[in-house]
């Protein structure tokens, strides 16, 4: 059996139709798991799975009734990847309740609660992997993302705690921190912005989501056994 093998495994991995979470899934299939990917954008979704070999379910999860929806759909699954994740970010000062919110409740809220939904099959079958998807920022700060940084520093809390609860049950729960990495949400970063966060970097350039899904597809693995309630950065030396 090759290192990092995954047959016979079903993987759940949100926002899981582009960027880092299509290379995780992707990744995930290729290490030989069953994938399910979930996103709200259906006609993604169904391309990406297509491409992939993926079953899909869209899912806002920004709504609770489908979070809880999307665990029904998706069954027993071994390996969860919280994934999804958005940004609204400015300066806490003029910050709206409803960008506060909306950041915590997609970013927090739906991780926890797909988590409590799907942990009790992972429990019964005594294996299971939790892989949350954090952020470097979590750990170094950043200016005008107060709410951004205030959820990845909450689900990194939660993983620590949920870890210590259910480590003797042979889960494991980890977080992947991502530096700063080619997708959609750097996209729009203003070039005088980017130059200044590569300058920053040891390795002078921004991350592939192919680099943090080698990650994930470790940490989900029979070799990361022993590895719960980590982070593992992957931040091309950013942070140390
Ligand atoms: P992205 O914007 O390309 O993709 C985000 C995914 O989340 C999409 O598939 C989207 O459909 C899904 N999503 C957003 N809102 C959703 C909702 N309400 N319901 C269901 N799905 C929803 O972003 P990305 O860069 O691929 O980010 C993936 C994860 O990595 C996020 O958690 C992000 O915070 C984290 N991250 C990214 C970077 C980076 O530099 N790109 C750095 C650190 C952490």
């Amino acid at each position: 059996m090759s290192f990092c093998n995954l047959t016979g495994k079903v993987a759940l991995v949100t926002g899981g139709s582009r960027g880092i979470g299509k290379a995780i899934a992707k990744e995930l299939r290729n290490a030989g798991a069953e994938v399910i990917i979930s996103g709200t954008n259906v006609d993604a979704l169904k391309e990406t799975a297509a491409e992939i070999g993926a079953r899909y379910i869209a899912a806002d999860l920004s709504d609770s009734a489908q979070v809880d929806r999307l665990a029904q759909e998706a069954g027993a699954v071994d390996i969860l990847v919280n994934n999804a994740g958005i940004t609204r970010d400015g300066l806490f000062i003029r910050q709206s309740d409803d960008a506060w919110n909306d950041v915590l409740r997609v970013n927090l809220d739906a991780a926890v609660r797909l988590t409590r939904a799907l942990l009790p099959a992972m429990s019964k079958k005594n294996w299971g992997r939790i892989i949350n998807i954090s952020s470097i920022v979590a750990h170094m700060g950043n200016v005008g993302q107060t709410n951004y940084i205030t959820s990845k520093a909450a689900i990194t809390g939660f993983t620590k705690g949920l870890a210590k609860e259910i480590a003797r049950k042979g889960v494991t729960v980890n977080c992947v921190a991502p530096g700063f990495i080619h997708t959609d949400m750097t996209s729009s970063l203003p070039e005088k912005m980017v130059e200044k966060f590569k300058e920053a970097i040891a390795a002078q350039t921004f991350g592939e989501p192919e680099h943090v899904a080698a990650s994930v597809r470790f940490l989900a693995s029979d070799e990361a056994a022993y590895i719960t309630g980590a982070t593992m950065h992957v931040n091309g030396g950013m942070y140390m």
